[in-house]
């Protein structure tokens, strides 16, 4: 294609709005424009991304004999309710009414729909295993759309659905789609790693995450990682063994302390002159319509997910200074479980090896030293709910150490068991006519976010640097004049040999200084660029140059296609 004919409105400057690499580049090199908060146009260029990830993700899921179809956007809530989910999803579902004041649903994901066509159309054993997907835009009501096409109102999924006749069908289709994803990521240039995650919204038994490893501001997840066996899970859900600090032998008479302004971990401690191993945090939290009180060690970080998922809780919210107030009488800083009422305690394991501690004491400027669960303060209930650290020991083997990454999430799996297909009756007869619940599963790629992830990992200064399996184009001609009728003639002549073989180009035909369009071809990142200039063109040369390397190479004019496909080829 001729870059004249074509719409790429590329920026000079970083958009303010954008905080990731990725989303700066995107927007700069004209892929996306922003029409909503998280809401954007996919220009020609992302377009042309978007369909090349698609079509592997197509390829890749049909060799498992997963089956493509298209289900609607739109969804009426009583396929919801009948889930359970219309009450439970939380407020990221979007919901509408149309004329009639009847609620339905943008759907962020299908599986009541596709559940719903399933028990309409299967009956017998003979039908199952079966696998179907889509690809189609999505919807979520993010609190705060952000990070470009990572966290987007609107964006583009491809979602499978797999339902077998028992557990161990179940576990063979899950494997496929496994296999399927290692491949569609590694074909898109990523290396990915799974991940064990939690099962979130979507409920179910059991989930894996797929990563790729970006250790910027664009990895959004914390991955822990075992450096002697394969553990590998998402800090969300991670466990794993800590030293254990050592304590007094014997418990110490409780007492009050004055800790004028000291409201922090770091000022209580100093104040006190204790460790904060020493001083157990009371965090007050709103759990759908309950008051918790969680208490953790003071050099810990509690896992909202842990204490949410044990609480089965659709909302958690950390308590407001007001609220805090009310319930401990005291401001922010100063709560502790001594003589706390209305709540209910849920301790992290550690707090239950730990003796005279230090707490709040529910009053401004007070904490208590030497507090011992039992003896001074009930608890309702022993949980794990910290997040594990680096450096810990693997629950998994055992030895190795735990370390950490970060990571954009470009895929899921879950086994969903009968979470959709007991609620909602999907059932088929086996061999001996007995009536059988069908065990399901749901498998995610993020299509969108695939494309940034590929984007956050692969850039310099100058731009996009495309794998070349996504990217836009696969050469770039460049006529660094293209009013000169030489330069002219040999860019067409290229763009035309280019036409005849595998080669996808893009003619640079614009009247531009050569500056421009140079920095243009590295902003927009297609992977091999191939420059024509004056001077070496008279000697019948060309330069050669890929956009992963800095290096360029002069070669012979009739080479150039011939060596663009030997290049490209190992790209
Ligand atoms: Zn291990």
């Amino acid at each position: 294609m001729r870059w004249t004919q074509l719409f790429i409105p590329t920026l000079r400057e970083d958009p303010a709005e954008a905080e990731l690499v990725s989303h700066k580049l995107l927007m700069r090199a004209g892929y996306i424009r922003k029409v909503a908060a998280g809401v954007y146009n996919y220009l020609p260029l992302m377009l042309m991304v978007l369909n090349k990830i698609s079509q592997i993700v197509r390829e890749e899921m049909n060799r498992q004999g997963a089956i493509e179809m298209l289900m609607p956007v739109l969804v009426p809530a009583e396929l919801w309710q009948e889930s359970g989910r219309w009450q439970s999803f939380g407020k990221e579902l979007m919901k509408m009414k149309d004329r009639h004041e009847h609620d339905l649903i943008l759907g962020g994901t299908h599986e009541e729909v596709v559940t719903d066509i399933v028990r309409k159309t299967v009956k017998s054993y003979r039908q199952l295993p079966l696998i179907l997907y889509q690809i189609q835009n999505k919807f979520r009501d993010e609190i705060r759309p952000r990070f470009g096409l990572m966290r987007g109102r609107e964006f583009i999924m491809k979602d499978a659905y797999s339902f077998d006749r028992d557990e161990a069908g179940h576990k063979i289709s899950y494997q496929k789609m496994v296999d399927a994803y290692y491949q569609i990521f590694k074909r898109c240039g990523l290396d990915s790693i799974k991940v064990e995650s939690d099962t979130g919204a979507m409920g179910g038994r059991m989930a894996h995450e797929f990563m790729v490893i970006v250790d910027t501001d664009g990895g959004e997840d914390v991955l822990l990682l075992c450096d002697k066996c394969d553990y590998a899970t998402n800090l969300e859900m991670a466990t794993s063994i800590a030293e254990e600090i050592p304590q007094d032998s014997h418990e110490k008479p409780m007492e009050v302390v004055d800790t004028p302004n000291a409201g922090t971990v770091e000022e209580v401690t100093a104040y006190l002159g204790v460790k904060p191993t020493h001083l157990v945090k009371t965090l007050l939290y709103k759990a759908d319509n309950d008051y918790i009180a969680a208490l953790i060690r003071g050099d810990r970080e509690l896992n909202e997910t842990k204490l949410k998922n044990y609480l089965h809780a659709i909302t958690l919210d950390i308590c407001d200074g007001v609220t805090v107030a009310q319930l401990t009488n005291a401001p922010v800083g100063f709560a502790g479980p001594v003589g706390l009422s209305g709540v209910k305690v849920v301790a992290d394991t550690e707090v239950m090896k730990m003796k005279n501690f230090v707490v709040g004491a529910n009053q401004r400027d007070k904490h208590i030293v030497n507090a011992n669960v039992h003896r001074d303060f009930h608890v309702d209930a022993v949980v794990d709910i910290r997040n594990a650290a680096e450096g810990e020991t693997c629950p998994a083997c055992n030895k190795g150490r735990l370390y950490s990454r970060r990571g954009i999430e470009v895929g899921n799996t879950f086994n969903l068991g009968t979470k959709y297909s007991g609620s909602m009756n999907a059932g088929y007869l086996d061999e001996n006519g007995q009536e059988k619940t069908i065990i399901m599963g749901s498998y995610g790629v993020g299509i969108t976010r695939t494309a940034q992830a590929a984007v956050e990992k692969f850039n310099d200064d100058k731009g996009i640097i495309w794998p070349r399996s996504i990217a836009p184009f696969d050469v770039i001609i460049e006529p660094l004049n293209f009013e000169d009728k030489a330069q002219q003639e040999a860019a067409l002549e290229l763009y035309d040999k280019c036409a005849k073989t595998n080669i996808k180009a893009l003619l640079d035909d614009r009247n531009e200084r050569a500056g421009v369009k140079l920095n243009d071809a590295d902003l927009i990142g297609v992977p091999l660029r191939l420059t024509i200039g004056a001077k070496s063109l008279k000697e019948g040369k060309i330069e050669f140059k890929a956009r992963s390397s800095p290096e360029v190479h002069l070669i012979d004019q009739t080479q150039a296609v011939w060596t663009a496909e030997e290049v490209l080829a190992k790209l």
